[in-house]
């Protein structure tokens, strides 16, 4: 299990006038699930990839399990982190779904005897397993999607970064993966931050944390942030009628379960 400490990140692109990021600071819990949301543009990206080491800080500090992101510390950090960008066709390397899961198996000299296993294994999690000597490009955006995660999956992180990964499932499909991933979340004790505009994802952070122009403005329990409609609708995220009147009945410890509302609203 591995916790993160952000602590006073600023960033500026070498080309971008003013900093994309502003003294950002917070904790992921092990084992938890942390929504990063905010609107287009607002540096969520950023901030994703400044936690996986692809940036570093204009100034600032961030720890993966106690030991601070760097040029230096790289290689120790990319075993933890697993990324899921939002599109699948950047990661695709393999002739074959089979081959392209094994790619980062390879990478980590995993031995041929075990690598089939892995695959197998990894595929079968995201339901691609049948699908394993397809040529990823006669695959589905959903399914590229599925594959990306299983290739990550494969090598095991402590962390997973979803940069709206799952924009192009159809809504079973993200639903099935979001209950995966909250799985690795409970059992395997991974953490996951995901950036997202998916109010079924977001429900499912125990933190959320959002961004506005470079700033956090508001960080918190799942709960708590999205009481706040006012600060939602302005970063553009809407809340259903069912699911606003789920949360009021929660502000006064009624629990009301999904089976109750209106499910073709929440997709
Ligand atoms: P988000 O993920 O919230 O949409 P980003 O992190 O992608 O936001 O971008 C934040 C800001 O940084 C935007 O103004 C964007 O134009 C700018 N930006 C992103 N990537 C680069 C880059 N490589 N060079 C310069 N500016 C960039």
């Amino acid at each position: 299990m591995a916790g993160i400490k952000v602590r006073n990140i600023t960033f500026k692109y070498p080309d971008s006038k003013a900093p994309v990021l502003k003294n950002i600071s917070f904790n992921v819990e092990p084992a938890s699930w942390t929504a990063i949301i905010g609107h287009n543009g607002s540096g969520k990206s950023t901030l994703a990839r400044l936690i996986d080491g692809l940036l570093i800080p204009t100034a600032g500090s961030i720890e993966i399990d106690g030991i601070r992101v760097s040029e230096a510390t790289l290689g120790i950090i990319h075993q933890q982190i697993g990324f899921v960008f939002q599109n699948p066709e950047n990661q695709f390397v393999g002739a074959t779904v089979a081959d392209d899961v094994a790619f980062g198996l390879e990478n980590r000299q995993v031995l041929p005897e075990k690598m089939e296993k892995k695959i197998n294994d990894a595929l079968e999690m995201v339901g691609m397993l049948k699908y394993k000597d397809v040529e990823p490009i006669n695959l589905s955006g959903g399914q590229k999607q599925r594959v990306a995660l299983a290739g990550i999956l494969a090598l095991m992180p402590k962390i997973i970064i979803l940069d709206e990964a799952t924009s192009m499932l159809d809504p079973l499909a993200r639903k099935e993966i979001l209950t995966l991933l909250k799985r690795l979340r409970d059992e395997q004790g991974i953490s996951i931050i995901s950036i997202t505009h998916d109010l079924d994802e977001i429900e499912l952070a125990d933190n959320i944390i959002v961004i506005n122009d470079a700033q956090i403005v508001k960080q918190g329990a799942a709960a708590d942030v999205l009481k706040n409609e006012k600060l939602l609708t302005e970063i553009g995220v809407g809340i259903p009628v069912s699911q606003r009147l789920q949360l009021l009945l929660a502000t006064r410890g009624i629990n009301l379960p999904n089976r109750y509302l209106n499910l073709e609203e929440l997709k």
